[in-house]
C-alpha cells in the first residue's frame, strides 16, 4: 500500500480514495486514523480479489443501480456492497486477517 495525501484528488464529501496500490487521503492528520485506513485497506483487498478493473465496473454499475432505486446519492453510495462491507468492519482492525474471499457478496442487498 502506498499512502499519500492530496486534497485535490478527493471528491467533495470524502476523506479517502483507494486505487490499488494507492490510498489517497484528503487530510494528513488521517494518516494516523486507524479506522479510516482500515476502511481503505478493505477496499484494497476487494480490488485485488476482483482483479482491479472489474471492481470499478461493478462498483459503478451497483452505484448507478442504487441511485436509480433510491434517488439519493449518499444513500446509494452507502448501500454499495463494497462500502457496506468496509463500513461494517472498519472498526475491527483484525478484520482483514480473518476475512474470507469475496466477502462483499454477503453485503449485496436482497431487496
Ligand atoms: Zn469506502
Amino acid at each position: 500500500m502506498f499512502l499519500f495525501v492530496n486534497k485535490y484528488l478527493i471528491p467533495k464529501g470524502f476523506r479517502g480514495l483507494t486505487l490499488y496500490p494507492f490510498v489517497i487521503l484528503k487530510y494528513k492528520e488521517d494518516k494516523s486514523n486507524a479506522v479510516l485506513i482500515n476502511h481503505e485497506r478493505i477496499h484494497l483487498q476487494q480490488q485485488i480479489e476482483m482483479l482491479l478493473f472489474p471492481f470499478f465496473i461493478w462498483y459503478g454499475t451497483e452505484y448507478l443501480f442504487l441511485l436509480l432505486k433510491y434517488n439519493n446519492k449518499n444513500h446509494a453510495y452507502r448501500s454499495i456492497s463494497f462500502e457496506r462491507e468496509a463500513y461494517s468492519n472498519e472498526t475491527d482492525l483484525e478484520y482483514l486477517k480473518k476475512r474470507k474471499l469475496f466477502s462483499f457478496l454477503r453485503y449485496l442487498r436482497k431487496s
